[in-house]
């Protein structure tokens, strides 16, 4: 491929998806509030991971807002994406490192029969519906998967999950992923990537951190449609995350 091309094929395939996590009645808010700010004078249309059903003690902590739904409903209707972050958000089983990536840690979702995940996956899907949200993406509470849990899903039409190895959108078990690698702030020189953040471990700091980098990257942040439009398995998606892999097994090999 000459380089020119080949510069031109980076950089179209080079982007960021902003991914928050845990987002429920309960958490620090006034972040959320200056990430909204932020957001609508750059025009960038976030994925938030919406807890259903929170029963979660550690989340319960946080402040609370009474009209959590109704500013669900707003930030729908701006176009950003809300994902289904599991039902309850407690974890009730231990992967022992026989999730689907690996992971390890515990779960809500890994190691139950497939009658008890539609059921969690259902009263989260009820909840949604009864307050007017649309689901079509799902990430699990501890990146924590096992094959029910695909199973599950599709079951209920949703056949999208942001996370997972790679670096471009890839298929598997009928399933679109969209990669999510790192916590902190890091735009890769190449590859389709999700964030993962936690607004509830923020200060000030980490505020003004995340501002400095989305302004430095807005130009590269997409939304979740442009996302999830480059899924597939083309021979190239296939080859990149092929290599990462092998290069992520020879790092920890080192
Ligand atoms: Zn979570």
């Amino acid at each position: 491929m000459p380089f020119g091309l080949l510069n031109q094929f980076i950089s179209n395939n080079t982007s960021l998806l902003v991914r928050f996590d845990d987002i429920c009645e309960n958490m620090k808010w006034k972040y959320i509030e200056k990430c909204e700010i932020l957001f609508d004078e750059l025009n960038i249309k976030p994925v938030l991971g919406v807890i259903p059903n929170n029963r979660d003690n550690e989340l319960l902590k946080y402040p609370n807002k009474k009209n959590f739904w109704e500013i669900v409903r707003n930030w729908q209707s701006k176009g950003w994406t809300i994902a289904m972050h599991g039902n309850s958000h407690v974890y009730d089983s231990e992967t022992n490192k026989k999730d689907y990536f690996n992971y390890g840690g515990k779960s809500e979702f890994f190691g139950h029969s497939l009658e008890e995940l539609m059921k969690r996956i259902k009263l989260g899907l009820e909840k949604f519906n009864s307050e007017n949200i649309k689901i079509r993406t799902f990430f699990a509470p501890n990146h924590t998967y096992d094959k029910n849990t695909f199973l599950a899903l599709k079951n209920f039409g949703i056949n999208e999950i942001i996370d997972g190895y790679g670096l471009m959108p890839y298929l598997d078990h009928d399933i679109k992923f969209i990669p999510q690698l790192f916590y902190k702030n890091v735009m890769l020189p190449f590859g389709i990537q999700s964030t993962q953040i936690h607004l509830n471990y923020w200060d000030e700091k980490d505020f003004e951190l995340f501002k400095k980098f989305i302004i430095k990257y807005k130009k590269k942040i997409i939304t979740y449609d442009q996302a999830i439009a480059r899924g597939s398995n083309s021979f190239i998606n296939l080859s990149i995350n092929f290599f990462l892999k092998m290069g992520l097994k020879t790092l920890r090999a080192l």
